[in-house]
């Protein structure tokens, strides 16, 4: 199986800056969406800090057993997951540092959501509320759960999702890489299939498009350009935010 990547990002129609990172290697199977927060253009640093420092980390030639954080996992997916896990708290300890170096970055933070595929196996990593969806056989499943405080009010049933997508508070984060220091990730891994399809995105995306309306722009994932797609999606439907997908296809060699 082979994979086909593309991403697109906008700064949307409000903001000057654009505080979302993004990397695409296909060759290499490693993606990642990074959507940095703080004032004095911290929030780009941030972001910057994070995707550099997780693909350094797992593309480099430094020994596995160096790159994770519970050294004591023998099955190649569990080391991968902790390899993943490693990685977000490095990024998380590098933005503190350098947000205790330079004061106009105090607070600085970023969401960061990792997909890495190897062999038939899709493992991924979140923290925050950028999320990783899969379309397989015409559904849409979303991979993560948001690190919110909206997600845990659905999950204790006090809001339903869509009062969620409503409500003032919808976008603080439980956890995010850098300003809550260490981070504990979801990790999941599951196989892959000819024809799936995954899309990483900031809350760009999903702010403004619930997870019905991304269905139907699914419903032609064949199209090239669907992650550009996406994104104008969200800028006429309304999103001020910053907006950026990746969409990736797994196809027969
Ligand atoms: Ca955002």
């Amino acid at each position: 199986m082979k994979l086909e990547a593309s991403a697109w990002t906008d700064p949307g129609p409000v903001r000057d800056n654009n505080e979302d990172a993004f990397f695409v290697d296909e060759d290499g199977g490693l993606f990642v969406v990074a959507d940095g927060m703080g004032g004095h253009a911290a929030g780009e640093v941030a972001s910057r800090i994070a995707v550099e420092t997780i693909t350094e980390l797992l593309q480099g030639d430094l020994d596995p057993d160096e790159t994770r954080l519970d050294r004591q996992v023998g099955d190649p997916g569990d080391i991968l997951r902790e390899r993943l896990r490693y990685a977000m708290n490095q990024a998380s300890a590098r933005i503190r540092r350098e947000a205790l170096a330079n004061p106009p970055w105090a607070g600085m933070g970023t969401t960061a959501c990792v997909l890495l595929i190897e062999g038939d196996g899709a493992h991924v990593a979140h923290v925050g509320d950028s999320r990783i969806y899969l379309w397989r056989g015409g559904r849409l499943s979303r991979l993560t759960r948001d690190h919110t405080v909206v997600q845990q009010e659905i999950d204790a049933g006090r809001l339903t999702p869509d009062m969620a997508r409503r409500v003032a508070h919808r976008n603080y984060l439980t956890q995010s890489v850098g300003y809550h220091g260490p981070v504990e990730p979801d990790t999941a891994t599951r196989p892959i299939a000819p024809g799936d399809v995954f899309m990483l995105c900031s809350d760009g995306v999903t702010d403004p498009l619930d997870d019905t309306r991304l269905a139907e722009i699914f419903e032609e994932a064949d199209a090239p350009d669907l992650a550009e797609r996406l994104v104008r999606e969200a800028v006429a439907a309304g999103g001020e935010d910053n907006i950026t997908a990746i969409v990736i296809r797994v196809v027969e060699d």
